[in-house]
């Protein structure tokens, strides 16, 4: 396994770019460290699959360095760069045997015998394949395909790193559940640097250590799942990750206090201060789960008013207003709701402040 390094690395594919929106990838060093599984996480055009080619291989980056541990493989074909990569769509051999296309990956690489038939029993295995190994794999569905497709990128343990992009969207929802824990076993077993490509939160946050998110060619954070939900670094990672997203309320500050619509909110110690110099739009995030609803006056709580309530079975999502902005609050199901005025409660420890999108740390 390898420890990955984007060293200054940008992409564009034109030739001659002329400013910032003409790079699919803009400039960005990144270290991916050996054995961790990262996902990359980012709505469609982002530039995941284009980051993703230039670790594999198939794309030379405009500019910067891609490293291996401490060697430079930039330009080094995909062949030689001791990598497997598994992509959306099925990539097997039709007219072969789901057998003959899991050994595949291995015989090219001069394995064969007991070795051979040994891992691709294991991986049959893990991958509800084992039924169908004798079959050819034209007659198979979709799914079953994408499984082989797995597998093959799968079948080496001897492999720098194993890239995924977006590898489960053709297969069933139940399927899908079960393939995400099981690549997670495989990662944990055999502690291989796994790098996964997806636009789905839940699919990134249950699968990887760390993610990095994206957003129009630049990674705007890499964090744990509970640094992202806690502590995201720019709005849209707010907006992004959550159902729903982080609350952002336009506010106002000044040497006591930070105002929305007149309200006083706690913030952490030296917040407040770190962005009295700033200019910018400044926000206040917090998310609906941070929220306390109540129809007693909480300590330092705000007067809000109720509004729409959507039920969703463990719990409620109810939008108050606080003045001239809707704020979103996660109640639990059994709580009732507040009506005429109510009282909502921010905690300092997890109410965040941003300038002009970025988070005020
Ligand atoms: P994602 O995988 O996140 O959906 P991509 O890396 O495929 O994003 O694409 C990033 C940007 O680069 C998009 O604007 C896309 O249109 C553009 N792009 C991708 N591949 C090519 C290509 N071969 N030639 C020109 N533009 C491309
Ligand atoms: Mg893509």
């Amino acid at each position: 396994m390898a420890r990955i390094h984007l060293k200054d690395v940008a992409h564009s594919y034109k030739l001659r770019p002329k400013s910032l929106a003409d790079f699919a990838l803009r400039p960005m060093d990144h270290l991916w460290e050996d054995g961790g599984a990262y996902a990359l996480l980012g709505p469609s055009g982002c530039g995941k699959t284009t980051l993703l080619n230039i670790i594999s291989g198939l794309l030379h980056p405009s500019q910067g360095q891609v490293l291996f541990d401490d060697d430079d493989v930039t330009y080094r074909p995909t062949k030689d760069r001791n990598i497997a990569q598994v992509f959306q769509f099925p990539v097997i051999y039709d007219t072969m045997t789901v057998f003959d296309n899991l050994a595949f990956p291995l015989r090219n690489r001069g394995f064969g015998g007991a070795e051979v038939s040994g891992r691709v029993a294991e991986v049959a295995e893990m991958l509800e394949l084992t039924e169908d190994l004798g079959k050819r794999a034209r007659g198979l569905t979709a799914d079953a395909k994408q499984r082989i497709s797995l597998g093959r990128g799968l079948v080496r343990n001897d492999v720098a790193a194993i890239l995924f992009d977006e590898p489960l969207t053709v297969i069933d929802p139940h399927l899908k559940w079960m393939l995400r824990r099981k690549l997670k076993q495989i990662h944990e077993r055999f502690k291989l640097t796994l790098v996964y490509v997806t636009h789905d939160q839940n699919e990134a946050l249950t699968f990887a250590d760390k993610v990095a998110v994206m957003s129009e060619g630049q990674v705007l954070q890499l964090g744990t799942p509970q640094e992202l939900f806690e502590r995201p670094e720019h709005t849209f990672i707010g907006h992004f990750i959550g159902s729903p997203g982080m609350n952002f309320l336009p506010c106002l500050i000044d040497e006591r206090a930070v105002l929305v619509q007149g309200a006083r909110i706690p913030l952490e110690p030296g917040v407040a201060a770190r962005a009295l110099g700033m200019s910018g739009a400044m926000e206040i995030g917090v998310r609906p789960e941070f929220l306390k609803l109540s129809n007693e006056p909480l300590d330092g709580a705000v007067a809000v008013v109720p509004g729409a309530v959507e039920d969703l079975g463990n719990f409620k999502i109810v939008t108050v207003r606080l003045v001239d902005v809707a704020i979103k609050v996660k109640v639990p199901e059994h709580q009732d709701v507040p009506t005429g005025i109510a009282y909502l409660q921010f905690s300092a420890d997890t109410t965040r402040l941003y300038v002009n999108g970025h988070l005020v740390g």
